[in-house]
């Protein structure tokens, strides 16, 4: 039996995405399922109802919600429409885990098969449907936007009748996907781009980029390709001569983070203090407790010394035409591992399946989650 595939208009306020566009909806056809929208689910990202071809649209959340089999979210679903699912249905989108229990159990308690898409393995099999990746990568673009509109220079070198103008310094911090993205974007934008990071493998890819590698002489390659946590007296290492480096940089975005840790504490506010009046400091990791002292998740501070301080949240929410079409192609393919002759099939031998499931059948899958949501219960 074709099964029917479900979206509701995002809630949390500022998210612009949309967890289906049009073209993946068209895909999605092709394999013979039914498609449901809620009226206007893709309005903010600019897809217009019409814009779906043989999708059906519902006038509301609710009747969406009562009849699809499966649910493709951005951000994770709330308690009312985890209430207004069928039991047996199944969540797809990020979901965040760690952060509402209740949520979890709501989940548990429904009988509801959900996905986390941060859980994802990050094997090579699995890249086509990393959204951690492909949101990453925006965020580090936007984030290098944000700051060459908010710093008082250009970026790049300008020989004019009136002078030479120098290029920017232009400091990236942490160089994963959304780093590197933001050293590429930097040094399109003219500046003079340098970049370090805690793993010895980033020296290559950002040299290869056209940009400088800071030698702090802190080198914390942990499991899986990720950074680890640095000790305290690495931390302190890396402080001190980061100090001093960035008292002559104009710009610095930081990404740096640890898998399943907050975000690492680089950037003190002595060392702010230190930073010449008029420099900015981006730092995407604001959501996670921010790599920079100063950060104010969603807030823009300026310092008693004139530096500002941008925390941005949600950034590729902010670019959500293309944030859309990359985060609904990675839920195609995840989707697309189960899905036959319109009929969905888990198989949970498939560690892209099993790894990355957090509720299914009235139990949570994942143990790090059943340990914070049901502690030593049975
Ligand atoms: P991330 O978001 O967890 O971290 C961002 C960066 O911060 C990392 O490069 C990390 O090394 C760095 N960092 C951590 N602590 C730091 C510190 N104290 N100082 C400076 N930098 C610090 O990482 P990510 O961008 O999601 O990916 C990191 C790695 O995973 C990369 O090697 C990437 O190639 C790999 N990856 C593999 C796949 C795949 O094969 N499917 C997909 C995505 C990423």
């Amino acid at each position: 039996m074709a099964i029917t595939i479900g979206v509701v208009r995002e809630t949390l306020p500022g998210e612009r995405r949309v967890a289906l566009t049009p073209d993946v909806a068209k895909k999605l056809k092709a394999k013979a399922v039914n498609l449901l929208i809620e009226h206007g689910a893709g309005d903010a990202a600019s897809f217009p109802d019409a814009s779906y071809k043989d999708t059906e649209v519902a006038v509301d959340a609710r009747s969406t919600l009562g009849r699809a089999d499966v649910l493709l979210t951005v951000q994770p679903p709330t308690l009312e429409e985890i209430a207004a699912l069928k039991e047996g249905a199944v969540t797809i989108g990020y979901l965040s885990p760690h952060l509402a229990p209740e949520r979890i159990k709501a989940l548990r308690d429904h009988k509801i098969t959900s996905f986390a898409m941060e859980l994802l393995p990050r094997t090579t099999r699995a890249q086509a449907m990393d959204v951690l990746s492909s949101q990453a990568n925006i965020a580090g673009y936007k984030a290098v936007l944000i700051a060459a509109e908010a710093s008082p220079k250009f970026f790049p070198m300008l020989t004019t009748a009136a002078g030479t103008v120098r290029p920017s310094k232009v400091l990236i911090i942490g160089a994963g996907v959304a780093g590197l993205q933001a050293i590429a974007t930097a040094r399109r934008l003219g500046g003079q781009v340098e970049g370090f990071d805690v793993r010895p493998e980033t020296k290559e890819q950002i040299q290869s980029l056209g940009a400088k590698y800071v030698e702090l002489g802190v080198s914390a390659a942990g499991a899986g390709g990720y950074a680890r946590e640095l000790t305290p007296e690495e931390r302190a290492q890396q402080q001190a001569a980061l100090a001093e480096h960035i008292k002559g940089v104009d710009v610095i975005v930081t990404t740096a983070a640890v898998p399943g840790r907050k975000a690492p504490r680089i950037i003190t506010a002595a060392m702010v203090a230190g930073m010449k009046p008029g420099s900015v400091i981006v730092d995407i990791a604001a959501e996670t407790g921010g790599n920079c002292e100063v950060t104010e998740p969603g807030k823009t501070v300026t310092t008693a010394n004139g530096v500002t301080v941008i925390g941005p949240v949600n950034l590729a929410a902010t670019t959500p035409i293309h944030a859309s079409e990359l985060y609904s192609k990675n839920l195609y393919n995840f989707l697309e591992l189960s899905i036959k002759d319109g009929d969905l099939n888990l198989d949970w031998d498939d560690e892209l399946i099993a790894k990355t499931c957090v509720t299914h059948a009235g139990q949570i899958k994942h143990e790090p989650t059943k340990q914070l949501v049901e502690g030593a219960q049975p």
